[in-house]
């Protein structure tokens, strides 16, 4: 099964990514308590305590399209979940892929950058964003999609506290920071990263108890496909999502009001996600796309025939984190069963 089956096999492909034990967690002695089986089963070991309080590990299986363990380089994630959806919108086809998991566990690391410690620069290791760019830059190149006439325009901007700047020009407040406000005409892989490296020291980031540089906004880059002789008519289009943390309220020491507003949104958002992906696995007629920014945003991503979507779930192998990671895996199981 080549990469490309799989994911045209499914309209909705769903992937979880085990990041390895980090430096401070290994010093910390801390127990890998979750295990990638074969290409789409992951175990996680759950630890649980008896009445007469003898502990146990409960060990819990969860199917998905494809599961990646810690040795996976970014590449490989690639070329199984995004890749595919690349070619696919040369095809005509509306395509997202979303990372989704708490704040630490490796979104930003798998969507956007080869370092979540991103400060700007991206490291010149840097494989996932470079190998998007470049592969559309060769596919438009390509003889079979010449006639088309095809040109790129990249967009990146962030959805903080329900608010982007590209819908709420009018409202636009202080805590907004739009980084992509148009979508810009983009000739070379070069001129893409040189966006996404502006975009991202621009992005909000608050301080929780997860991480200090958590992310509490959505991160959204997209690369449409627009027919330069027919009035720049929208052919197709890729999106990129790193989501938000999905940090519980109670995860948030933090107790200003603006963290919790903040927290508030986000959960929100991610459920109306949800919801949305939820309708459109059952070919329903109507997707509550309203719900939220996020939803609003990414729209014309749900609508179509030939919408695709990967989400890949990013998951700590920690003993600390087994309940996070469980309630991650069990969010993602919804969406497996479409
Ligand atoms: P998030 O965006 O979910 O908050 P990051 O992508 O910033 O998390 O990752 C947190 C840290 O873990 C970063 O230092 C990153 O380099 C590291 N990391 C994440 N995933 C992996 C991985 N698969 N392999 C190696 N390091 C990883
Ligand atoms: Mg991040």
């Amino acid at each position: 099964l080549s990469a490309s089956d799989l994911v045209e096999a499914h309209r909705i492909c769903v992937c979880v990514r085990k990041r390895p034990l980090s430096k401070q967690e290994v010093k910390k002695k801390e127990i890998d308590v979750v295990s990638v089986r074969g290409k789409g089963a992951v175990l996680v070991h759950e630890p649980k305590q008896k009445v007469d309080l003898t502990k146990y590990l409960d060990n819990q299986v969860f199917q998905f399209d494809y599961c990646f363990d810690e040795t996976s380089t970014n590449d490989l994630v690639y070329r199984f979940t995004a890749k595919p959806l690349v070619q696919s919108i040369f095809e005509g086809a509306m395509a997202t892929c979303f990372a989704y998991g708490q704040t630490g566990r490796g979104k930003t690391h798998v969507s956007l950058t080869m370092g979540g410690d991103f400060t700007g620069k991206l490291q010149n290791s840097s494989k996932g964003i470079y190998a998007l760019a470049q592969d559309v830059f060769a596919l438009l190149s390509q003889r079979r999609y010449a006639s088309w006439d095809l040109c790129p325009y990249v967009s990146f901007f962030e959805i903080y506290k329900g608010k982007v700047g590209i819908m709420d020009s009018v409202t636009l407040k202080n805590q907004v920071q739009v980084v992509g406000l148009q979508e810009e005409y983009v000739s070379s892989v070069e001129e893409v990263i040189k966006m996404i490296e502006m975009g991202s020291t621009c992005r909000t980031s608050g301080q929780t108890s997860a991480n200090a540089n958590s992310s509490r906004s959505h991160a959204v880059l997209q690369i449409a496909l627009r027919c330069s002789d027919r009035a720049k008519t929208l052919h197709g289009k890729f999106s990129l999502v790193d989501l938000a943390g999905n940090e519980r309220g109670t995860d948030v020491s933090c107790n200003d009001r603006s963290t919790l507003v903040e927290t508030a949104e986000i959960n929100r958002s991610l459920l109306a996600l949800t919801e949305c992906i939820r309708s459109l696995g059952r070919n329903s007629d109507h997707i509550p796309f309203r719900m939220s920014t996020l939803t609003k945003v990414l729209r014309d991503s749900f609508i179509g025939e030939k919408s695709r979507t990967c989400m890949i779930a990013t998951v700590s192998p920690g003993m600390a984190s087994c309940d996070y990671t469980m309630n991650t895996l069990r969010y993602f199981l919804v969406f497996f069963h479409f």
